[in-house]
């Protein structure tokens, strides 16, 4: 069921600005990759050009082996998160969670099944005849994950999802996050700014300055073996 993603040489330029220069990436199914890097190196466009959103100007996109460049983003099986929830504010959590497979055409029953199973997993049981406007931060941002659950992508991308959270709740979020990467297995890759985020959650972390890769590869190993010194200063290894 898990999928692998790959990177050709991909590169995105707006205009005639580039701004993603000669990716080359392999991510293996099941695998829980991080993005990291300072603001505006391109994790957003990195992850938006892989989930669809955005066109790819050069180089070769493939899941599972098969070329995605021209494939719209509802036929890539891919659910995004954002850190701006976007929850519908005049619909319950159930009809947010649901009002996507209902366009869709699901039938009632299987969206019932559907979203009974992202409120058990994600706990939110007791809140899905609330609207948004009465939960927490860290429970709207369980619903805005449970919206791309209910879909069964193959592939989860979150880019920033907990950066609107208090400290705390971004800690107790990380965990909740990894333990749904155990539960599901699905192939993730989560954008994050945050050295911690990154040593703590990921299988891989790829590490971007200025829409290039510093280095990628396990956490200890960046740290243990950083490629140069920006990596070593973003990774927080000893000089
Ligand atoms: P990050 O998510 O790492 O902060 P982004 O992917 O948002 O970085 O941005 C990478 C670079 O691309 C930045 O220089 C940004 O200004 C530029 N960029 C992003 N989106 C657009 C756009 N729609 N038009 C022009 N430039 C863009
Ligand atoms: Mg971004």
């Amino acid at each position: 069921m898990a999928t692998s993603i790959t990177l050709d040489r991909v590169e995105k330029s707006f205009g005639g600005l580039q701004v993603i220069h000669g990716i080359d990436l392999q991510i293996e199914p099941g695998e829980f990759t991080v993005f990291v890097g300072p603001s505006g190196c391109g994790k957003s466009t990195l992850l938006r050009m892989i989930a669809g959103l955005e066109e790819i100007t050069g180089g070769e996109l493939r899941i599972d082996g098969t070329r995605m460049n021209e494939v719209p983003a509802s036929k890539r099986g891919i659910a995004m998160v954002f850190q701006s929830y976007a929850l519908y504010p005049h619909m319950s959590v159930y009809k947010n969670l649901a009002f996507g497979l209902e366009t869709a055409g699901y039938k009632k029953a299987e969206i019932r099944e559907r979203v009974q199973r992202a409120a058990n997993i994600l706990q939110i049981n007791p809140l899905l005849q609330r609207r948004p406007k009465a939960l927490s931060g860290g429970q709207r941002q369980r619903v805005a994950i449970g919206r791309a659950i209910v879909r069964e992508p193959k592939i989860f991308l979150f880019d920033e999802p907990l950066s609107n959270l208090d400290a705390e709740l971004r800690v107790q979020m990380r965990v909740e996050i990894a333990g749904l990467h155990q539960t599901l297995g699905n192939t993730m890759i989560y954008v994050t700014h945050d050295q911690v985020e990154a040593m703590t959650m990921a299988d891989k972390i790829v590490v971007l300055k200025e829409g290039r890769i510093m280095q990628a590869g396990r956490p200890l190993d960046l740290y243990n073996r950083p490629a140069n010194r920006f990596v070593a200063g973003f990774i927080g290894s000893p000089k």
